[in-house]
């Protein structure tokens, strides 16, 4: 019998056997997410038990009890707080993953209504959590969460700190009693923030924006909620009395508006299933502009009456979707913990992982930073574990499921020599990062490194010397170091893996462009620690040539600007060490050449200007802007701060114009820009 007849025949759970494990499992999940404030498990995970769960009950009707989760909503309040009973409950939402679903809703809903293109309000969903309002004659008398739907917590006391939320409704006749819904949450930048604060006390910090405003708002002593910037966002009614009847969700939300209520602005009417798509699509790409958190959209038909018509299911309206953007936090596996090693000779530990599809691409490893980064977040070989991949950021371990832990999970251990060169690795005391002390001339991975970045685009740019051509020329020996590159002929070329005659020539050739190249380039292709491209580009400028680099006392080096100890130190014993400057003989002896002097240019029309660049440009792109900012002696930055000059903004420009706006900077257009640096005249 082989292993996997014997897994076969293990019995198979029963339907209702497995319905009561999901259930179990929901329920303490539920319970760390509403009641503790503190998940164990990312959403992904939850739903997709959930679906299942769902499914189950589905195909086997008579299993469905009233206390399923499916059949309920949110977690129960907490003892300490007064309980508040909500007359008309508050539900979920119902959630939709794909397209195939969006059409499906829409299909139900104008069957029901009897009418063809359905008219919807599309909304953001908001990651926070719910509360009701209750005003009476305009005064805010009580404030509650949602708890279970029907019983929710007072939370008056804090909800009353939250400047944003009008204590007094502005408006001439107020109605005896309103109750508005809407959700209570935290930005992203404050959360940053608290969280900050929050280490530096040496206090517990918050998973994510959602669970902060939770743990925020849910606080006995009011003067820890005020503490905190939390805000709010209106989106649906509650109890009404003594009010003329609305017609539609829009009109309502204008209406709360006038008020004096937060309603947020990114909401628009659409028609049918197309008008939804666009707006979730147009969101999504949004979606990290945003300075909040939101992980889906709402869609809601427009019509009071209609919705009406269309009623409730047991825990959620029929009249709405939520449509939630694809998971950026799965669950997968460590298979194990190995480490790279960088450039300079760095260790770094990876988690190699079991692939998992998130953020929308197939994750199989992820950095671990440093030693003490494993400790810290306790990763362990064999762990289940979060993985997150926000768009366009690396994939990163958040942390284990310590509950699916198995007995035989290996704590990762740091080798004691490089397991490329086989040279002793060496971690300075007041150093986080390990290195191998093999250094770039015995260490094929370090060699391979240094040879990627000076290949790269920023520095000699080499088409098409990429990460597998420079592994065979290491590992074959066809080339010791980067000046060799510039020796290659084709035959020897066209002789390895994966290459051509014609593969070769173009390679031979494009070795032939590179050398001629700038000082700035020159030096960041050197690779030498902490001189990155900004740091090359002021060398460059300020000294004008390479000797007088290498000349330069230390104390000279310190007088440039943004150069520090650190890095004056690092140029230094670069350049003092005999290998790299072997190095440097022979790249020039090799034919590479820069025009000297050339690196103190005469019109510097952006001198000291700070720039910073948002959205997207009609026919440049951000590399290039960004290298004609550089190029004329100015700088660009990520963030918008008052020391910011101009802003060069395109469509679809986020957070960063707003802010620029706020803070009065001048703000370009790409023709404003072109026309400044063809001008040289500054706005
Ligand atoms: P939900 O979050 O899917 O949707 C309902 C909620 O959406 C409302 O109560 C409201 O608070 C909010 N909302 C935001 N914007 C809105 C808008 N414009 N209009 C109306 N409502 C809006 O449902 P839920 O019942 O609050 O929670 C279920 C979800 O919570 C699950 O899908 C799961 O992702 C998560 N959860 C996670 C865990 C975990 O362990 N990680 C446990 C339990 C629940």
């Amino acid at each position: 019998m082989t292993t996997l007849d014997l897994f076969t025949d293990l019995p198979q759970p029963t339907p209702a056997e497995k319905v009561r494990q999901l259930r179990r499992d929901l329920e303490r999940y539920s319970h760390a997410y509403y009641v503790l404030d503190n998940p164990i498990v990312p959403d992904s995970e939850y739903d997709r038990l959930y679906r299942e769960l769902q499914a189950l009950e589905a195909r086997h009707p008579e299993l469905v009890t009233p206390d399923s989760p499916t059949q309920r909503v949110g977690g129960a309040p907490l003892a300490q707080f007064e309980k508040v009973q909500h007359r008309i409950p508050m539900l979920s939402l119902q959630n939709g993953f794909d397209e195939a679903e969006i059409e499906a809703f829409d299909r139900r809903v104008s069957e029901e209504l009897g009418i063809q293109a359905v008219e919807y309000t599309a909304e953001l969903k908001f990651d926070g959590l719910a509360v009701n309002l209750r005003y009476e004659k305009g005064q805010l008398v009580q404030a509650a969460t949602r708890g279970d739907g029907t019983t929710g917590e007072n939370i008056t006391a804090n909800v009353r700190t939250i400047q944003c939320i009008p204590l007094r409704l502005d408006t001439e006749q107020p109605p005896p009693l309103l109750e508005i819904r809407g959700e209570v949450l935290m930005y992203k930048q404050d959360f940053q923030d608290l969280n900050k604060r929050q280490l530096e006390n040496g206090q517990k910090t918050f998973v994510n924006p959602r669970n902060a405003a939770a743990g925020s708002l849910r606080q006995l002593d009011s003067r820890i909620t005020a503490s905190r910037r939390l805000r709010f966002f209106a989106y649906g009614l509650g109890e009404l009395e003594g009010a003329a009847p609305l017609q539609s969700q829009q009109q309502m939300l204008d209406w709360f508006m006038q008020m004096g209520l937060p309603v947020c602005p990114e909401r628009r009417t659409v028609t049918g299933y197309q008008g939804l798509i666009a707006f979730f699509k147009e969101i999504h790409a949004r979606r990290d502009t945003l300075p909040y958190e939101i992980d889906g959209v709402v869609y809601k038909v427009n019509r009071l009456a209609q919705q009406q018509k269309l009623g409730f299911v047991s825990h959620a309206p029929r009249f709405a979707l939520a449509h939630k953007f694809p998971a950026q936090e799965m669950l997968t596996q460590v298979l194990d913990i190995d480490v790279q090693v960088g450039r300079t000779g760095a260790i770094t530990p990876v988690a190699r992982l079991k692939p998992v599809f998130v953020g929308g691409v197939t994750v199989t490893n992820a950095t671990l930073h440093n030693e003490e980064e494993v400790r810290r977040k306790d990763i362990r070989i064999g762990d289940t574990v979060i993985v997150r991949r926000a768009a366009d950021v690396i994939p990163e371990v958040v942390s284990s499921v310590l509950e699916k832990r198995p007995e035989d999970a290996r704590e990762f251990i740091m080798p004691t020599h490089c397991p490329v060169c086989g040279a002793p690795i060496i971690r300075p005391e007041d150093e986080a990062v390990a290195r191998c002390s093999g250094g770039w001339i015995n260490c094929p991975a370090q060699k391979k490194r240094g040879l990627e970045l000076f290949a790269s685009r920023k520095a000699m740019n080499i088409e098409g010397l990429g990460e597998q051509l420079i592994d065979q020329l290491v590992d074959k020996a066809v080339i010791q170091d980067a000046a060799d590159l510039f020796t290659l002929d084709v035959p020897t070329l066209a002789a390895l893996d994966r290459m051509a005659e014609k593969s070769a020539a173009n390679l031979v050739a494009e070795c032939g462009k590179a050398k001629e190249t700038t000082l700035a380039r020159f030096l960041y292709a050197l690779g030498i620690r902490h001189v990155g491209e900004t740091t090359a580009r002021t060398l460059a400028e300020h000294f004008g040539s390479l000797q007088a680099i290498i000349d330069a006392p230390e104390e000279q080096l310190l007088q440039v600007e943004d150069i520090g100890a650190t890095v004056a130190a690092s140029i230094k014993a670069f350049f003092a060490d005999g290998h790299s400057m072997a190095l440097v003989n022979r790249l020039q002896a090799n034919g590479v050449h820069w025009p000297e002097g050339g690196g103190k240019k005469q019109d510097q029309v952006l001198a000291g200007k700070r720039f910073v660049l948002t959205g997207t440009l009609p026919s440049l792109t951000r590399d290039q802007a960004s290298e004609i900012i550089l190029s004329l002696g100015g700088k660009v930055s990520g963030s918008v701060s008052k020391k910011t000059d101009y802003v060069l903004a395109g469509a679809e420009a986020g957070s960063k114009l707003e802010k620029a706006q706020a803070l009065g900077i001048t703000i370009l257009t790409e023709e404003d820009f072109l026309a400044m640096t063809k001008t040289g005249k500054l706005v």
